[in-house]
């Protein structure tokens, strides 16, 4: 039944809290983990007012500085994991939702296990946007993680 898991995860500290749990998937008979990182396409682009003085709007693409950061950060995670599961990271660019509900058809996993928050971690938030709408529209079960 979880014998392949996503683990989606935008490398915050509420993403990290989904780890432990599933390390101890092994026993639940979890032999393979795909590792999921959304580049968010609409954070991809910074428009920064400030170059040249305040005259100049100067829009500039930031992915390749965002894919750098994420391939370190995945780097950790293998590291972590591999000794456990085979591994497959994988680093795309999308709306983050849209792309785990698409790698969880695309690598037919059998559980989606992630947190029930990341980056942002609003109080008031039951759960973060991302969360919601993967629980929503995912073709297979999903192991939400509390935040602590
Ligand atoms: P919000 O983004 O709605 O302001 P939030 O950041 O607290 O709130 P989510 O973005 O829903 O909450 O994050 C919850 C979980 O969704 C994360 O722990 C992670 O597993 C997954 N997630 C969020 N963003 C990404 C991303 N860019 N790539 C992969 N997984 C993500
Ligand atoms: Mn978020």
């Amino acid at each position: 039944m979880f014998k392949k898991i996503l683990y989606p995860t935008d490398f915050s500290e509420c993403a990290q809290a989904a780890i432990p749990y599933i390390k101890t998937m092994k026993k639940a008979g979890t032999k393979e983990l795909v590792i999921l990182h959304v580049i968010d396409i609409r954070q991809s682009t910074i428009i920064d007012t400030t170059a040249f003085g305040e005259t100049f709007i100067y829009p500039y693409d930031i992915s390749d500085i965002l894919k750098k950061e994420a391939e370190s950060q995945m780097k950790t995670l293998i590291k972590q994991f591999s000794r456990i599961f085979h591994v497959t990271p994988l680093i795309v660019e999308g709306i983050p939702f849209k792309e785990i509900i698409h790698a969880a058809k695309l690598h037919k996993v059998s559980c989606i296990v992630m947190s029930s928050h990341g980056k942002s971690n609003i109080e008031e938030m039951l759960l973060g946007s991302v969360t919601e709408k993967v629980v929503r529209k995912s073709p297979v079960p999903c192991l939400v993680i509390k935040r602590a």
